[in-house]
């Protein structure tokens, strides 16, 4: 059941507080750590409710679903997220529709998107945010990994990250922030640490690797965002605790 607006505000509360009190027992500072409002599946009117509380940072997976409800938005002052598989035929208008993508899989995806990035710098008007002149010329962009074993599921082989980083980096349009994943599925929240261990390492083999700071981990859902923040989460993904169930 989606949560009616005003319980949207009450839940954004009770989400900033849970997140306040994870990163204090990590020692960690609350504002060290982004809370994405994943808003898939939601009518825009509930993206106005959470960003009326204060939310300022909205992840979608669609890249038609957030093209239907963007142009009611348009007036909110807002980092736009894609967090869901981009197919590489709908990559030039992602890279236009949003400010950062955080599931990057692949080499030729991170091309296209830098190629059309490049496209939308030389004309403003086509880039993501009400302000075009506030948009920065470079997409963010995160590498999804893929934790577990299953070859259907989206994400570079986590031996393939540290040579996408170093592939990725060179692309001008691109600004390679950190890495992402959606560990497998466990019976309960404490289960996913591992995971979240696993992929604070590879983030940090990567910058090794690529001698260049790599700031971002996107890790924690509304099930397991406390255990992702104790393991160094800098990025929630934070939806049905927010909206509701979908
Ligand atoms: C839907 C989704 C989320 C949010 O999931 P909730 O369980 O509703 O918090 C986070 N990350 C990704 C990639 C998603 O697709």
């Amino acid at each position: 059941m989606p949560a009616p607006q005003n319980s949207i505000a009450e839940n954004l509360a009770a989400v900033r507080e849970r997140v306040a009190a994870a990163a204090a027992r990590a020692g960690r500072r609350a504002e060290d750590v982004t809370l994405i409002a994943v808003s898939k599946t939601f009518a825009a009117s509930a993206i106005r409710a959470a960003h009326a509380a204060g939310a300022r940072h909205f992840g979608e997976s669609r890249v038609q679903e957030w093209e239907s409800k963007r142009a009611e938005l348009a007036d909110l002052d807002a980092i736009w997220h894609l967090i869901g598989h981009l197919q590489s035929n709908k990559a030039a208008r992602a890279a236009t529709l949003f400010h950062a993508v955080d599931s990057l899989d692949s080499l030729e995806l991170a091309r296209r998107l830098d190629r059309a990035r490049a496209a939308a710098a030389s004309d403003p008007a086509r880039a993501a945010g009400a302000n075009a002149a506030e948009t920065p010329a470079r997409l963010r962009v995160l590498i999804e990994v893929r934790l577990d074993a299953a070859p259907a599921k989206s994400g570079v082989h986590e031996d393939d990250v540290p040579a996408l980083a170093e592939a990725v980096l060179a692309l001008p349009h691109l600004e390679l922030r950190g890495l992402m994943a959606v560990p497998p599925p466990v019976g309960d929240a404490a289960g996913a640490r591992p995971a979240f261990r696993r992929l604070r390492e590879l983030r940090d083999a990567a910058e090794r690797r690529i001698a260049a700071p790599l700031p971002v981990l996107s890790m924690g859902m509304s099930h397991d965002f406390e255990i992702a923040i104790e393991e160094g989460s800098s990025e929630v993904r934070v939806g049905s605790a927010i909206f509701g169930g979908r």
